[in-house]
C-alpha cells in the first residue's frame, strides 16, 4: 500500500489530493458479511470456522481489512487509526483460554485516513482508543491466522438510520478496487433473550428465525436492498430476529458495496440455539 506522508494529516481536506486515489489499484475485491455467533467460535473447531477458512482461501490475499463489527457502537462514526490495535476481550463469563487469545495484526493509520477521506455524508473521527473487538478477531483469526494483514475497524453510529448506514457503506466502494477487504461482522438473526441454551450445539432454529433468515436470503439474492433496509416493516418474524439493530446493520454495509455484476455466495447458513443464524454472505 502506498504510504501517505504524515504531513497530510494536518492539512485541510479540500487541499488534499484524495488519499484513496493515491493507493494502488487492484482487481476488485469481494465483500463479506460474516455471522460471528458465540465468541467461543474464536477457539472452537466447527463447521462455521471451517467456512471462514474456506472463504478466505477463495479470496485474493487483501492488502488490508476494514471490519464493521456489531460490537463497536459509538456516537458519531469512528475509524481505528492506531498502528497496533489491541485485542479487546469484550465479553464476560467465558473460559480463560478465550481471554488469552491475542490477534496482533497491525493497524493502518493510512487506510484510516483514506476511509475518513472517502466519506462525505458524515464526519469520520480517527480513533486511538478502541482496537479489535471479538466481532473482528474471532472470525479474522480463522481466515488469516498469521495476523500479517493490517486490520482497521469502522464503528456503527447508533444515531444513524439503516438507510444512512447503507449510504455510508456506498461511499466506501473505491476500497474494493484498492485491494481492501471490507467485512461486516454480526448475525442477521440474533435474539439472545430467546436462545434455547440446551440447543446451542445444535443446528436448530425456531420457525420465526428460519422464516426471517430465508426471507433475508431471498432479498439478498434478488438484490432487493430497499426491503432489507426497511426491515422493520417486514413483520413479526423480523421483529423477533432483529430486536436490536447492531448485529444486523453490518449486513447493510456489505450490501451497500454490492455491485450489480457481483456473484453472491451464501455460506454457513445454519441456525443455532433457536434464535441465532450464522448465515454469511460473500459478494463478488
Ligand atoms: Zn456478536
Amino acid at each position: 500500500m502506498a504510504t501517505v506522508p504524515l504531513t497530510f494529516a494536518g492539512m485541510k481536506l479540500n487541499a488534499l489530493h484524495k488519499i484513496a486515489d493515491s493507493l494502488e489499484n487492484t482487481p476488485k475485491m469481494p465483500v463479506l458479511f460474516l455471522g460471528h455467533g458465540s465468541p467461543m467460535n474464536a477457539i472452537e473447531e466447527n463447521e462455521f470456522v471451517q467456512g471462514f477458512r474456506k472463504i478466505s482461501s477463495e479470496i485474493e490475499k487483501p492488502k488490508a481489512i476494514v471490519v464493521v463489527s456489531a460490537h463497536w457502537e459509538t456516537q458519531g462514526t469512528r475509524v481505528t487509526a492506531m498502528a497496533h490495535p489491541p485485542t479487546i476481550h469484550d465479553f464476560g463469563g467465558f473460559p480463560k483460554a478465550l481471554y488469552e487469545i491475542e490477534y496482533p495484526a497491525p493497524g493502518s493509520p493510512e487506510l484510516a485516513r483514506a476511509t475518513q477521506d472517502l466519506v462525505h455524508s458524515t464526519e469520520v473521527h480517527l480513533d486511538d482508543k478502541w482496537g479489535l473487538d471479538h466481532g473482528a478477531w474471532s472470525v479474522i483469526r480463522h481466515m488469516y491466522p498469521d495476523a500479517d494483514i493490517p486490520v482497521i475497524q469502522l464503528s456503527l453510529d447508533y444515531r444513524k438510520s439503516p438507510q444512512e448506514h447503507y449510504a455510508l457503506a456506498q461511499e466506501l466502494s473505491q476500497l474494493r478496487e484498492k485491494g481492501i477487504l471490507v467485512v461486516g461482522s454480526g448475525n442477521i438473526v440474533h435474539n439472545l433473550r430467546m436462545i434455547h441454551w440446551g440447543k446451542m450445539n445444535e443446528n436448530f432454529g425456531f420457525d420465526w428465525a428460519n422464516e426471517a433468515n430465508n426471507k433475508m436470503k431471498e432479498l439478498i439474492l434478488n438484490g432487493d436492498h430497499q426491503q432489507l433496509i426497511n426491515y422493520s416493516k417486514l413483520g413479526s418474524a423480523f421483529t423477533l430476529a432483529i430486536p436490536t439493530p447492531e448485529h444486523y446493520l453490518p449486513l447493510l454495509y456489505a450490501l451497500g458495496l454490492h455491485d450489480k455484476k457481483d456473484e453472491i455466495n451464501i455460506f454457513n447458513d445454519e441456525p443455532i440455539g433457536g434464535s441465532l443464524t450464522m448465515t454469511s454472505v460473500k459478494i463478488g
